[in-house]
């Protein structure tokens, strides 16, 4: 039996086909080692990013626990995506992943710790909101053939979506819509900033990069109940671009004028990525048009291809 039907016999939905994509899996030929301050706590912490074994996927360790990057163990939370396991929570992981899903570095181990050792929750530092510090260390350390523990290499499945379906909550939601490639489209709607709409295709064409380079961008609302709530202590100026409902763009200029919808590009590809299994590519081969969508949504979304109702 090949990979890809052993795949099908074991899918949960009927919304997904995984197919070859006629490569072989990928891991780092090297390792990524880099600290810095994290968003929600502002504490330091450090991620050591170490080649993996093909079919093994990316996975977080923490305190000694393997977290996998995975949607199983997704957890709501407020402007990031939370893996959490025993007890154990890794926070902000969306802009590493996505880093790694664009790039193809299917298999890895990401080793992260704070400078408490007995912190229970660790975030992925979050360096200019972007995600160009973690691309620029993996074209630096560069990618290799990954192999199993016996030695053996494995080829690259995709899932590639039969049928149309959607995901919403209030006025946001994501189509996503049977393509031959991957496609993405996303809209925001923000007070004094128009709706934006951009178009990739090929995740990992250059397109890729420049959404990696785009920061968070917020509300100014938003920034004041999230400091009230005791989070985003490690943001600043720097890491977002923050806009008022008022006065537009606080802090220009923006790098791009599409900033805050290539910064949603950017958290799409991340938070999909959670749908990989055993090295797979996460990402849907679809078109995936997002509206006002989020981190929640898209894990709905994720969950609707696992078979899971939401
Ligand atoms: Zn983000």
């Amino acid at each position: 039996m090949s990979l890809s039907a052993a795949f099908n016999s074991l899918k949960s939905s009927n919304l997904i086909s995984w197919k070859t994509t006629g490569k072989l899996q990928q891991t780092l030929a090297g390792c990524i080692e880099l600290a810095g301050k994290t968003l929600h706590t502002g504490k330091v912490s450090k991620v050591k990013v170490l080649p993996g074994f093909a079919g093994e996927g990316r996975n977080f360790e923490f305190q000694s626990k393997l977290i996998p990057a995975s949607i199983d163990f997704a957890r709501e939370s407020p402007l990031c995506t939370t893996l959490c396991k025993d007890g154990y929570k890794i926070r902000t992981v969306e802009h590493l992943l996505s880093a790694l899903e664009a790039k193809g570095i299917d298999n890895c181990i990401i080793q992260i710790r704070s400078l408490d050792p007995e912190d229970s929750e660790v975030e992925v530092p979050i360096f200019d909101g972007s995600a160009s510090a973690w691309v620029e260390a993996i074209e630096q350390v560069g990618r290799k053939e990954a192999l199993d523990r016996c030695g053996n290499n494995a080829e690259k499945l995709a899932p590639y979506l039969n049928e149309p379906l959607h995901v919403l909550r209030n006025d946001s939601f994501i189509v996503g819509l049977p393509s031959s490639e991957v496609c993405i489209t996303c809209g925001i709607d923000f007070p004094k900033v128009n709706s934006f709409f951009l178009c990739y295709a090929d995740l990992n064409s250059c397109h890729c990069f420049y959404a990696s380079l785009a920061k968070i961008y917020v509300n100014y609302i938003q920034v004041e109940h999230m400091r009230a709530a005791g989070l985003i202590k490690g943001g600043s100026l720097d890491n977002a671009i923050v806009c008022s409902a008022t006065k537009g763009w606080l802090n220009p200029p923006l790098r791009f004028h599409d900033e805050p919808c290539r910064h949603k590009v950017l958290d799409l590809i991340g938070d999909l990525s959670l749908f990989a299994r055993s090295g797979s590519q996460g990402f849907p081969v679809a078109h995936i048009v997002s509206f006002k969508g989020g981190h929640s949504l898209n894990a709905d979304l994720v969950r609707r291809l696992s078979g899971i109702n939401v």
